[in-house]
């Protein structure tokens, strides 16, 4: 039987529907999506001296056990396990709280090895684990996981794949670049990153598998602009006058930089060549209606005009907010998206089909290969960067390779843009709409929340809402969602019974979140307790707070995301940012927004104290997400990978040479599949 990097994880023993279901969930599917699953840090298991640990740092230990344990018990549940470890002439006690069972696994006078906290001072080890001897894992990999598949099973997962499939695994990277930047080979560096005998081998891996990312992904936008240039588009002969119309009846009058920009949009939709423009503008600086116009004009030229969201909430909102705003006007409206019933879709599809709809609004459902258009003239992306480049290639491609309209509200500064949208034309709303008071932000110690929770009260007695934002740890959504609930407990009680508290968390069924926030925005509750799944673009204009536990887990970026969900009214807004930064770059930070509402200064800045070498959250930057690599810390890395991509593709016939094949080849088969860097 023939094995190749494509057969889905399903192949693999002991991987069955419910795991494969799991596994899709943190976006594992075939062998090779596995194998680039890669750990986020090592454990380091190896054994060492005595003479050679730092105080507190946490080691194995390898030793005899030289005395019978105890166990005392003490409080309710507590229970504290002591023995000690002979190692050579040294005894180290060691102590285990409240793992009384592994009692069972200290025998007198055998070896052991004990993974644990050192304390240098007293010389003793508070133990955390006891490693079986003899497959002790020198480096231990620790991935990201989710309630669904335990880190052990992936570690074993893994494995397996390396086990049965590592001699498929062939150089991407031409060799002259290889070379050139002493990466290592790619079974070499799938190797290291999972099963790395030092930090040293992680490390070099890592730079290899963060420059294999860059480099595909700009593959990926040369073959997209190389698209563009040899693909001619269709021409939107829009009707000035019925657009002229939708724009005067909207409530309000656009701002310059709205006009201008549709204007730019419009322009490029009229010329027969394909268009492919990011539309940036900060938070609240109203890009949905620019895309309602430019979306309206393409169907004034008989064109249907399609608008994709990260998520069902977003793609809610803006279903209801352009049902509204079209309301009077010869557009026929639907949502589509992953909760869409099956009779409704069936119901829907041909209609969809057949052109009588002509504005589809939906999440990543757009895509499915079921769906079909009629003459699809217009694709707009809403918070692009939380799309891979393969979803927007997709969207693409259905229909007569239709123009797309790309949007983000996190500004780029300018270098980051260039290396990651390089095959895009840019627009940019430089413009609030009139009116609008900044939010005033205010960082404080988590010893001042109580005054900051009166705070709360005086904004909800006054008849606006707030949001919570619970504390941040990216290790792993169960602990998210334990956070949130703890706090929103609090809240409940700390505001019963005059005031309700909702909640909002990433594990909720999608209808969950939708109903919640509905019901927030319909005032049916006045607090908001959430994880960051409200991060991007709710729009509930009697919210007035924003209260971020935490503050410094997150990215500025991310924190101006947050805050861009309050100030949406003429009423005077509130971000409190509640954190206790442990060193100065996190200071610094917080500081920065308490000074600053202005998305493109905070994104320079983002860049410079992360170009300073600290790290930060990772969710953050705006431009797409990838895996390995930080485009903001590895910018030099990436703008060179960007020049060896372009090079390569301007080489008509790279693709022929039989060196590049197992690239091509890589290309070929991303361009059919969706799940590229998502
Ligand atoms: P974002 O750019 O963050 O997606 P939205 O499109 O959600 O912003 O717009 C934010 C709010 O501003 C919406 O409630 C919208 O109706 C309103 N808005 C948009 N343009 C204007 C304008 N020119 N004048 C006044 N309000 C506007
Ligand atoms: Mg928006």
């Amino acid at each position: 039987m023939t094995v190749a990097l494509t057969d889905s994880v399903s192949t693999l023993p002991g991987v069955g529907p419910k795991r494969v279901d799991a596994l899709a969930a943190l976006g594992i599917t075939d062998i090779a999506s596995l194998l680039t699953y890669y750990p986020f840090r090592y454990n380091d298991m190896r054994v060492k001296n005595l003479n050679e640990i730092q105080d507190q740092e946490q080691v194995t230990l390898k030793g005899v056990v030289a005395a019978p344990p105890t166990i005392a018990r003490f409080g309710r549940k507590k229970t504290r396990l002591n023995f000690r470890l002979l190692i050579d002439h040294d005894v180290v006690p060691v102590t285990f709280f409240n793992q009384p069972w592994l009692q069972k696994q200290i025998t007198v006078e055998e070896p052991i090895m004990v993974y644990g906290r050192f304390d240098a001072n007293r010389k003793q080890l508070n133990g955390m684990k006891i490693l079986a001897s003899g497959n002790a894992d020198p480096m231990a990999s620790v991935y990201p996981s989710n309630s669904g598949i335990r880190q052990k099973t992936i570690q074993q997962l893994v494995q397996a794949a390396w086990d049965q499939y590592h001699d498929e695994i062939t150089d991407l990277i031409p060799a002259p670049i290889a070379t050139h930047y002493r990466l290592l080979d790619r079974q070499q560096m799938i190797h290291d990153m999972h099963f790395p005998e030092t930090l040293a081998a992680a490390q070099a891996a890592r730079r290899s598998a963060k420059f294999e990312e860059f480099f595909l992904f700009q593959m990926q936008l040369q073959q997209l602009k190389h698209q563009d240039k040899t693909q001619s588009g269709v021409p939107i002969a829009y009707d000035n006058e019925q657009v002229t119309a939708l724009t005067q009846s909207l409530p309000y009058e656009l701002t310059g930089a709205q006009k201008r920009v549709v204007n730019e949009i419009c322009a490029d939709m009229k010329r027969p060549f394909h268009m492919n423009r990011l539309l940036q503008g900060d938070v609240g600086s109203g890009k949905t209606v620019v895309a309602a116009i430019v979306m309206y004009a393409a169907i004034t030229a008989g064109f249907q005009a399609a608008l994709m969201a990260p998520t069902e909430i977003l793609a809610e909102q803006h279903a209801n907010n352009l049902q509204a705003l079209f309301e009077g006007f010869p557009v026929n409206i639907v949502i589509l998206t992953g909760s869409t019933k099956p009779a409704v879709r069936k119901e829907i599809l041909p209609r969809i089909e057949s052109g009588e709809l002509n504005l589809i609004i939906g999440t990543h459902a757009l895509i499915q290969d079921t769906v079909q258009y009629h003459k699809l003239g217009l694709v707009v992306i809403d918070e692009q960067h939380r799309f891979g480049v393969g979803q927007r290639q997709a969207l693409r491609e259905k229909g007569d390779n239709p123009d797309v309209l790309a949007m983000t509200a996190t500004p780029i500064p300018r270098t980051l843009a260039i290396t990651s949208y390089g095959e895009m034309d840019i627009s940019v709303i430089d413009e609030l709409p009139a009116g609008r008071k900044p939010v005033s932000t205010y960082w404080i110690k988590s010893t001042q929340i109580d005054s900051a929770i009166q705070f709360v009260t005086g904004q909800l007695q006054a008849g606006h809402q707030a949001y919570v934002v619970t504390p941040l740890i990216e290790e792993s959504e169960a602990v998210d969602m334990k956070n949130a609930e703890a706090i929103y407990e609090r809240f409940s009680q700390y505001f019963a019974p005059k005031y309700q508290v909702g909640l909002l968390h990433g594990r909720m069924k999608n209808e969950e979140k939708e109903s919640v926030m509905a019901a927030f925005k319909n005032q049916e509750f006045q607090v908001l307790v959430a994880t960051t799944v409200i991060e991007v673009g709710v729009d509930v204009k009697n919210a007035t707070v924003m209260f971020i536990y935490d503050a410094d887990h997150f990215g500025l970026s991310q924190l101006h995301q947050l805050r861009g969900r309050v100030g949406r009214s003429d009423q005077q807004s509130y971000c409190i940012l509640i954190a206790d930064p442990k060193n100065k770059n996190g200071v610094q930070r917080m500081q920065v927004m308490t000074q600053t509402n202005d998305g493109f200064v905070l994104s320079q800045k983002d860049l410079e104290l992360r170009g300073a070498g600290d790290v930060l959250g990772k969710k953050q930057s705006g431009v797409p997400d990838f895996k390995v690599g930080d485009p903001v810390a590895d910018l030099t890395m990436l703008s060179v990978a960007q020049q060896e991509a372009k090079q390569l593709s301007d080489q008509k016939d790279w693709a022929q040479q039989p060196e590049n094949n197992a690239l091509a080849d890589y290309m070929k088969q991303k361009e059919r599949t969706t799940y590229l860097f998502d």
